[in-house]
């Protein structure tokens, strides 16, 4: 169990914070494996450096959040309590299982995180659009796509009407908990108030393997 990280700003970068948690990364790495042979964390060594002056006012708390979230490709079942029977796909447990991948199923339908750094749109750069990876339906552009170092895709914004959020209270923490509004597809969180130059200073933090590009204008 992690130690309670109070809401605060620190005067170091990300790449720093890497680094001053790694021995204690390490740690969670070794309890992880040893409940789940799936979860392994690679040092982030490629992580671009990012400007200082651009994150030095971020809170730490959400970096650290969705970081600890990542290394233990968490499953949720108690936060499964929102209705799955009001999307317009529905589909049961076979159902999925039969056209999703095993990992597809336990980040879409488990509410699984992948590990960071280690997704296929992590630093992907290509126009088009994301599609849902479990139904197919429309819900990034490109446009919004942006470089946040955290590991895994990051978005402003998502296209309107295609995603339902909630309240994640999962993990000892609060998050808000974003998913497909087709098919109730687990996503990934939304940040916000982080700092980032964007035109919402939200950050969607999107599970690669929740996702499906299609090339094209966007
Ligand atoms: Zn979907």
């Amino acid at each position: 169990m992690m130690p309670a990280v109070r809401s605060t700003s620190l005067p170091v970068p990300s790449c720093k914070i890497l680094k001053l948690l790694s021995p204690r990364l390490r740690n969670l790495r070794t309890l992880a494996n040893s409940t789940s042979s799936t979860v392994r964390y690679r040092s982030p060594s490629s992580l671009p450096a990012r400007p200082f002056t651009h994150i030095r006012s971020r809170p730490i708390v959400t970096f650290v959040h969705s970081f600890v979230s990542g290394l233990f490709f968490s499953t949720a079942p108690s936060q499964m309590g929102h209705d799955n029977t009001s999307y317009p796909m529905q589909k049961n447990e076979q159902e999925w299982q039969a056209i999703l991948t095993p990992q597809q199923f336990r980040v879409l339908r488990e509410k699984g995180t992948e590990r960071p750094f280690t997704g296929e749109y992590d630093h992907h750069h290509a126009k088009g659009v994301y599609h849902c990876a479990g139904c197919n339906a429309p819900l990034y552009q490109s446009s919004t796509k942006f470089d946040s170092g955290c590991g895994w895709p990051a978005f402003f914004d998502a296209i309107p009407g295609s995603i339902k959020i909630f309240e994640d209270r999962s993990l000892g923490m609060v998050r808000t908990e974003m998913v497909c509004a087709n098919c109730g597809g687990h996503l990934g969180h939304i940040f916000k108030g982080e700092g980032y130059k964007t035109p919402t200073d939200e950050r969607h933090c999107v599970n690669s393997i929740s996702l499906k590009f299609k090339e094209g204008d966007s």
